[in-house]
């Protein structure tokens, strides 16, 4: 289970494995964060590898800390979920994300999609849609704009309720992504009953990809699948050209990963969305 830990609050996490004096402190300074705006959001482009056009970005969460620097959300997020601090955090960055993307947009950058990453607490545990439709409100983002990304562990926590949740989301026209897929447990049965319009290749297939025959069968079945279910098909973690030639000879939509950017500042990000900047 320690491979899941990054996003899935109930399995291993660093953060937790601390000790409790440990942990407290960075409660307590976490706490903070949120005040002292020592929060920030890193951003990494998508690529569409039809036209080498940066169609989309994810929003990431950074951790500035005073004396510790740069924070990943590894070391965060886990126990932000479970003292439910994520809840504040997590409004904080739709908001925060929708401005950016608002703000790129009216600097004159072709329009991409904004993606943000949504944890369990803060997808079945809060009012999640009014959330994201007053971030929408409040910074005028059309919400074709706006991607939630959740893995399919989160979906299958609660079914119906994912369901539900994902449908009054996708009303509003904001894209679902699901990610991190082929990693959890969920059934291919489910594919077709959740409102999903974006599958996300875990990065453990695609970095493989070269090496090993399983991975490459893998990525090319889950890219064939979206097709076959007219999904768009996003691969993470492409860190080579030859990754991204033979995505593109598979057909994938998307990529994401080193080979593009890592995930940086708004202002590192900008000049990428310029049509020409892949060519
Ligand atoms: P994720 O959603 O699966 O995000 C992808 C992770 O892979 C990011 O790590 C990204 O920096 C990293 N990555 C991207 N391209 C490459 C590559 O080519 N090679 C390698 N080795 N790594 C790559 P990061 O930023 O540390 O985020 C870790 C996790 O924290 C995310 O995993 C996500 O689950 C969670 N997270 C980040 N921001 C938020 C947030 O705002 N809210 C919530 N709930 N979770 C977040
Ligand atoms: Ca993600
Ligand atoms: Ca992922
Ligand atoms: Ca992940």
């Amino acid at each position: 289970a320690k491979e899941l830990g990054k996003n899935n609050y109930q399995f291993y996490s660093p953060a937790l494995d601390k000790s409790a004096e440990e942990r407290l402190a960075l409660e307590s300074h976490l706490r903070k964060a949120l005040e002292k705006e020592e929060l920030l959001l890193y951003f990494q482009p998508q690529m569409e590898l039809a036209t080498h056009r940066i169609i989309g970005a994810e929003a990431l969460i950074r951790w500035n800390h005073q004396e510790k620097g740069m924070i990943s959300p590894g070391h965060f997020i886990p126990l932000a979920e479970e003292n439910g601090l994520i809840l504040p955090i997590g409004a904080w960055a739709i908001q925060k994300a929708c401005e950016i993307n608002k703000t790129w947009q009216q600097a004159g950058y072709p329009p991409i999609t904004m993606a943000v990453n949504l944890s369990g607490r803060q997808f079945l545990h809060q009012p999640i849609v009014e959330i994201i439709a007053q971030a929408l409100k409040d910074t005028g983002l059309d919400p074709q704009y706006l991607e939630v990304e959740i893995t399919e562990s989160l979906m299958m926590v609660n079914v119906d309720e994912s369901i539900e949740i994902l449908k009054r989301l996708r009303n509003m026209g904001v894209k679902i992504a699901i990610d991190d897929f082929g990693t959890g447990y969920s059934s291919l049965a489910y594919l077709t009953k959740f409102p999903i319009d974006i599958l996300k290749i875990d990065s453990s297939f695609v970095f493989r990809i070269l090496e090993s025959e399983g991975a490459l069968a893998i990525t090319s079945a889950i890219v064939a699948m979206s097709q076959r279910l007219g999904l768009k098909v996003i691969a993470e973690g492409v860190e080579k050209t030859a990754h991204l030639r033979l995505l593109k000879d598979m057909g994938c939509d998307i990529i994401q990963g080193y080979l593009l950017a890592r995930p940086a500042a708004p202002e590192d990000i900008a000049p990428m969305l310029t049509p020409k900047y892949f060519e």
